[in-house]
């Protein structure tokens, strides 16, 4: 678990939440995280990104050429 930016206690961990639930476009996941000693809440936002997304990109770059 991260530590809390203020007072460096170890945060807790709320809850994820999915892009849309926050009403982010794209597909990615949201946790949450609370500090214990100071009441400090924190954020991390990660972007998923979709693999078989990229090999249709590079196939169809090969039939492009
Ligand atoms: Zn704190």
């Amino acid at each position: 678990m991260p530590d809390c930016y203020f007072c460096c206690t170890e945060l807790r961990w709320s809850s994820d939440f999915a892009f849309d639930d926050c009403g982010i476009e794209g597909d990615g996941i949201v946790a949450t995280f609370s500090c214990p000693e100071c009441g400090a809440t924190a954020e991390f936002t990660s972007k998923i990104t979709d693999e078989d997304e990229d090999v249709n990109k590079y196939t169809d770059d090969e039939t492009v050429d």
